[in-house]
């Protein structure tokens, strides 16, 4: 056998070898997940991983490996246990789906978990649907969306916060595609994904679905939801090449006010990209309203993509249709899979979009915030715990009582016909749960019946 031969053969067994390896990795992996779940524990266990990284580390030295593809290695290693150990953890959507199909049957369900306004869309939409046909919009376009909106989109960004142009714009159908752009094609297999918790679901998922790992901050209501310096310096390693931020939060509603400055010079000195979603940004309930994109873009930061949607802003949840604000290098790589996965976004919904900017959306701003009052004032009378929310359109609370659980509580409530979000959705927080500022007669209804059974259950 000539010696390439023979190096060829060693290199199969080594990967076969491998191969079984993974397999009895993955099958304890399982095991410690059943004995997690029965234990109600976490999925990921951060020491644990931190203590292994560092024997990793301690290896590549000694034997003289790169330890940069390593923990790339262990990254991809730590995100198949995850993927094993996934369980059926409740989210907003899980408990949404159940609530539908209970209304199929005739059930009479209040919705207090699904972040979607219940008010319509600006007239102007209406005027735009019936126009399409006769205006010829429906051809193949660009992946970045059509000029025109891409340029109305600038305009409005510059009038209000920032020095954008078209070439900075891609439209996208919905925000949520936008993260999942950003997170698929900025990062490989193997890098790290910084997500302060708790947060919208999606962020964690996309990581993991594009093999990269996910390393959480956990903020708690004691420190007003809130990371230290310490807390974000410690999150950073080697791998790490992103940090994504959503002020006004769902589903805390806090604008992270402090924190803003501490993430863009972390980010900065570590040459991390900044994934700001700023979809609830025009539901705002601070006494001086501002925004975050200008403080992004007034310091500079070439790697912040900022994600928006009319989703929220023109309660238009089901156009499907957002957009991406970032550099033009990062838009070209956004835009390829963009063209791959969808060829380009429907036109008839951009130029409905395009005429929705027309429209003077403020009123929405003033409804979902006297909600919010409403719902605040509710919550306290009940005796709930909470930061007050400063915007976004939700409150995140637990109650007084000692062992209470969220997830068991909110199937107990959707039986007496109320839905609400159960923190586990958002991270590690089992106690509480997350209630949206629906119109202020269900509200009350809802909150009503949440009260009762509340008592009912635990005193
Ligand atoms: N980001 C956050 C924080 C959200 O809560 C949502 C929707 N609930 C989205 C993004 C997605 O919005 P879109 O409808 O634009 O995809």
């Amino acid at each position: 056998m000539s010696d390439i031969e023979e190096h060829r053969k060693k290199i199969e067994e080594i990967t076969l070898e491998m191969i079984k390896l993974l397999k009895t990795r993955t099958d304890i992996a399982k095991q410690i997940g059943d004995a997690k779940a029965n234990l109600g524990m976490t999925v990921t266990d951060e020491e644990r991983e931190d203590a292994l990284r560092k024997q990793v580390t301690k290896l590549c030295k000694e034997i003289d490996l790169d330890q940069s593809t390593a923990l790339k290695f262990l990254n991809f290693l730590f995100n198949e246990s995850v993927k094993v150990q996934s369980d059926n953890k409740q989210t907003h959507l899980s408990v949404f789906l159940k609530a539908k199909a209970l209304e199929e049957e005739g059930k009479k369900i209040i919705h207090l978990e699904v972040g979607e306004p219940d008010f319509k869309p600006p007239e102007e939409v209406k005027t735009a649907l019936a126009e399409i046909y006769d205006k010829g919009y429906g051809k193949y376009g660009s992946p970045k969306g059509i000029t025109e909106l891409r340029n109305a989109l600038a305009a409005r960004e510059n009038q209000e916060y920032a020095k954008v142009s078209e070439e900075n714009i891609m439209i996208c159908p919905g925000a949520r595609f936008g993260v999942y752009l950003a997170i698929t094609t900025l990062l490989n297999p193997g890098d790290e994904i910084i997500v302060i918790e708790p947060a919208w679901p999606a962020y964690k998922d996309c990581a993991l679905n594009a093999g990269v790992k996910v390393r959480t901050i956990k903020t708690t209501l004691e420190t007003e939801w809130e990371p230290s310096v310490e807390q974000i310096n410690n999150a950073i390693n080697e791998n790490t090449k992103m940090i994504v931020i959503n002020y006004p939060n769902n589903p805390t509603g806090q604008w992270g006010n402090q924190l803003v400055d501490r993430i863009i010079n972390a980010a900065k000195k570590h040459d991390l990209y900044v994934l700001s979603d700023e979809i609830y940004l025009e539901y705002d309930r601070r006494e001086e309203r501002g925004a975050l994109f200008a403080r992004w873009w007034d310091v500079q930061y070439e790697k912040t993509i900022i994600t928006k949607s009319f989703s929220k802003s023109h309660a238009m949840t089901g156009y499907r249709i957002g957009y991406v604000i970032a550099e033009p290098s990062i838009i070209e790589k956004m835009s390829k899979l963009q063209a791959l996965s969808l060829t380009n976004v429907s036109e008839p919904i951009q130029y409905v979009a395009l005429q929705a900017l027309e429209a003077d959306v403020s009123g929405n701003t003033e409804i979902i915030n006297s909600r919010l009052e409403a719902l605040i004032k509710i919550a306290k009378d009940i005796g709930l715990e909470f930061i007050e929310p400063e915007g976004a359109m939700y409150l995140f609370a637990k109650t007084k009582y000692k062992d209470f659980d969220a997830t068991k509580f909110s199937e107990k409530l959707l039986e007496h016909g109320v839905a609400i979000a159960p923190g586990e959705g958002f991270g590690d927080y089992k106690e509480f749960f997350r209630i949206t500022a629906i119109d202020e007669t269900k509200l009350k209804e809802g909150m009503t019946i949440l009260d009762s059974v509340l008592k009912e259950s635990y005193e």
